[in-house]
């Protein structure tokens, strides 16, 4: 049932591995690339779950664990706890030639692989991602960093890791609400480029986010992999990566307009996200309305969001939301850049969106 997903970047190359109890692998799958003290960053809540349990599996297999406990949540992706991070990574005594595990979701993934990525000029890193946003997306692709006052993730370096490891029993612990966010990444994959996963994810999403072991590793692995062969084909995002921005330019609004607020989680946003940006397709007539009607259903039976009047509390206005995208770092040359789609699987990008259709969806 385990199933291994290597992404290939030459000397960068890695394994993806997925499964139920893969955390009981752990030791064996890092011991190749570890030297000496072992920094393992986490935080508090993944700690209070499931750090005994991971501290064990890495003693057992002969490794010298040094766990390090942040605080959870997005705010210690800063240059705060970056700076604090770095400071007990060197006191642990990790030198150039070992490696630092990073246990837990995207937050500990994008700090730690930063923090690693710069200490001493780079040391290797391993992730155990937890959550499934983190198993389908964080993990897989080398992006690194932190967030600073005038944006999200301006700050950060490409540093892949030399191993993931994805134990999808780990997700049973997961807030539903969490794991449904996190689960918006894996439509959104099928959405933008894989029709057949997106059909199959139609017939058994339902019984993956229940934990059903056949269903839930093949939604990880598959992701992953279809992740994995973007990354390969456009490592530094020059090109076809921004596919996977599907859904994201009006989430990234939604999310400006609510304040990053608890009112929506990312994955949230990129659900309605998708959604619009399906219908947005139609309104400039590229795409046929039943697959619009396809990914609003999806979204819908999954218990996701599926439009902006279900984002709780007062609803952002067309000209908040406009104003949000027109700051995005998706904007080039003045225009709006848009991961458009043609029909179910077939996304691009294109630069050139109109900006009364925009109002329109959003309206
Ligand atoms: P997160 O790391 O904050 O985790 C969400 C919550 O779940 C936290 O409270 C965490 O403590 C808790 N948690 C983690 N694992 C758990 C488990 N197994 N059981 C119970 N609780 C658990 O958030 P996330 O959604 O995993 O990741 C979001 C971050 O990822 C954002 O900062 C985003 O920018 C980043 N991100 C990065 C990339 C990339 O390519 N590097 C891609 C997408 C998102
Ligand atoms: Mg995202």
């Amino acid at each position: 049932m385990n199933e291994r997903i290597k992404i290939d970047l030459g000397a960068r190359s890695y394994d993806i591995h997925v499964g139920p109890g893969m955390l009981a692998e752990a030791g064996t799958l890092i011991a190749p690339f570890a030297r000496g003290p072992l920094p393992v960053v986490t935080d508090a809540n993944v700690a209070f779950l499931h750090l005994d349990r991971f501290l064990g599996v890495l003693e057992h297999a002969g490794l010298e664990p040094k766990p390090i406990t942040v605080d959870a949540g997005e705010s210690t992706k800063s240059f705060f706890w970056l700076e604090k991070l770095i400071g007990e990574l060197i006191a642990t005594g990790v030198d150039r030639g070992g490696l630092v595990v990073a246990f837990g979701g995207g937050v500990i993934g994008d700090l730690t692989g930063f923090a690693a990525g710069i200490l001493k000029r780079g040391i290797s890193f391993a992730q155990v991602p937890t959550t499934l946003l983190s198993q389908v997306d964080s993990s897989v692709g080398g992006k690194t960093g932190i967030n600073i006052p005038e944006g999200k993730n301006l700050v950060g370096v490409f540093h892949q890791p030399k191993v993931v490891i994805a134990d999808t029993d780990v997700l049973g612990t997961l807030p539903r609400r969490e794991l449904l966010a996190g689960y918006a990444e894996v439509l959104k994959i099928g959405a933008v480029r894989d029709a057949d996963y997106f059909a199959w994810l139609e017939q058994n999403a339902t019984r993956a986010l229940h934990g059903e072991h056949d269903a839930i590793v093949h939604t990880v692995a598959h992701a992953c992999r279809m992740k994995a062969h973007i990354v390969e084909r456009d490592e530094q995002e020059r090109g076809e990566r921004a596919l996977l921005n599907l859904g994201h330019t009006f989430g990234h609004a939604l999310e400006t307009a609510t304040g990053f607020s608890d009112r929506l989680l990312h994955g949230e946003g990129v659900a309605i996200g998708t959604v619009l940006a399906f219908r947005l397709s139609v309104k400039l007539g590229l795409c046929s309305p039943q697959d619009a009607a396809r990914v609003e259903a999806h979204v819908k039976t999954i218990g996701l969001p599926a439009a902006i009047s279900d984002i709780a509390g007062e609803r952002p206005s067309p000209d908040v939301l406009l104003a949000a995208m027109a700051h995005d770092k998706k904007v080039k040359d003045g225009k709006l850049n848009f991961v458009l789609a043609r029909g179910i699987g077939q996304g691009f990008v294109t630069d050139a969106v109109p900006v009364d259709a925009v109002r329109d969806v959003v309206s």
